[in-house]
């Protein structure tokens, strides 16, 4: 039903029905929410979303823990479903394909960054993120995510996913894929690299396996032994609880702590000229302020921040995971259960990748 009543939208030019879980500000739980979305363009393509991973950045967001948020609120940027509709220009998909969305659904395509598919630093500051964010190129209006029955995006801002693929377990690729593939290859990781990964969670899971399957070998830190079996099962030399127990030096450490640490103990454990990139985006309130004479005295390591990566480079990723067989550890759960979902990522209760069964939203 719909379906339909969205398909006859998509046709005549009007604005798509939607409905999803939202928050109505940022102490809220979820609830049911019915809103809108912009119509369809000429290059645009109409999902049905049939799985949304929750990821980290989601809390944040809903809690306002890096700024006000836009409420209502529909978080949600690691999409997959299939196709329904299509724009007359789209060359890339056809009704019946898969499709995958992450973090963006747009930027201004004219910037530099943009010609070099690095739209997440569109230089315009017209990269439009997939929620909580208002949208220049359709009035202002505000995104929505991907707790939600369905999305509408431009063509070029989503991936190709193959018929085949599990697409419960390619959803959390959209994010915590690309967000870690990305400066495992911006550093060149690769063979006999000793890589240490700091936060054992979502994202982390994803660096571990890239890691190995680049030929490195892993070492993890967490904030307790809990993951300590799951972490060498899944190949990893062994799990420290804290930094201060490893006698070790690496060659590239990525970070994903969501909580408030300090990153010098993890800049220490750097090999001369040794690389950091930092994904984990604590509150603003926990954030450490770092002396920065410590790393003036460090010994030549380099430390830089990452966000996300270009489309370009998503779908390289989605295809690399695809073909190695990389996927997130992942825990299919209820629309009805995205509150306690939450609440367990907070509390140290979560396993590694809750993912939204958008079939249980009726
Ligand atoms: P998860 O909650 O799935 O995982 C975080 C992990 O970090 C958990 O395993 C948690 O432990 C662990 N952890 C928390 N505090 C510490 C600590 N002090 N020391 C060591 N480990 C700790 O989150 P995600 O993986 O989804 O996201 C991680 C971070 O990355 C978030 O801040 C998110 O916003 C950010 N992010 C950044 C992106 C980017 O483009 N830069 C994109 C996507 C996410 P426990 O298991 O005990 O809970
Ligand atoms: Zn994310």
């Amino acid at each position: 039903m719909l379906l339909q009543e969205n398909l006859a939208q998509a046709q005549s030019g009007q604005k798509i029905t939607a409905k999803g879980y939202a928050l109505a500000h940022k102490d809220d739980t979820f609830a049911p929410f019915s809103f809108t979305r912009h119509a369809m363009g000429d290059t645009d393509i109409l999902i049905e979303i049939l799985y949304a991973g929750i990821c980290h950045s989601d809390i944040h967001s809903a809690r306002s823990e890096w700024k006000k948020g836009i409420y209502p609120m529909v978080p949600g940027h690691e999409i997959a479903g299939r196709v329904v509709a299509t724009g007359k220009n789209v060359s890339k998909f056809k009704v019946g394909d898969y499709a995958g969305v992450g973090c963006m659904v747009n930027s201004c395509g004219e910037c530099e960054a943009c010609k070099k598919s690095l739209e997440q630093f569109c230089e315009r500051g017209q990269t439009i993120f997939t929620y909580d964010c208002l949208d220049c190129f359709h009035e202002n209006t505000p995104t929505y995510g991907g707790y939600s029955n369905n999305i509408v995006v431009s063509e070029k801002f989503a991936v190709n996913v193959p018929q085949d693929a599990p697409l419960d377990k390619v959803a959390p690729l959209l994010c915590a894929g690309i967000t870690t593939y990305s400066p495992l290859k911006f550093s060149g990781v690769g063979k006999g690299h000793k890589v240490a990964i700091a936060g054992f969670g979502g994202l982390g899971v994803m660096a571990l396996k890239y890691a190995l399957q680049m030929g490195a070998e892993v070492s993890i830190f967490a904030r307790d032994f809990r993951k300590r079996e799951a972490a060498l099962n899944l190949g990893a030399k062994v799990l420290y609880a804290s930094p201060s127990e490893c006698q070790e030096k690496f060659d590239f450490i990525i970070s994903t702590i969501p909580t408030g640490y300090d990153p010098m103990q993890y800049v220490n454990l750097l090999k001369h000229g040794g690389e950091m990139a930092i994904v984990g985006l604590p509150p603003l309130n926990e954030t450490i302020k770092t002396d920065l004479t410590r790393l003036v005295f460090c010994a030549n390591k380099k430390v830089y921040g990452s966000i996300i990566g270009g489309m370009q480079e998503t779908q390289e990723m989605l295809d690399f995971s695809i073909k190695h067989n990389i996927y997130p550890e992942t825990e299919i759960i209820g629309v009805d259960e995205i509150n306690s979902a939450y609440e367990s990522l907070t509390n140290g209760r979560a396993k590694f990748r809750y993912v939204i069964d958008m079939g249980s939203l009726h």
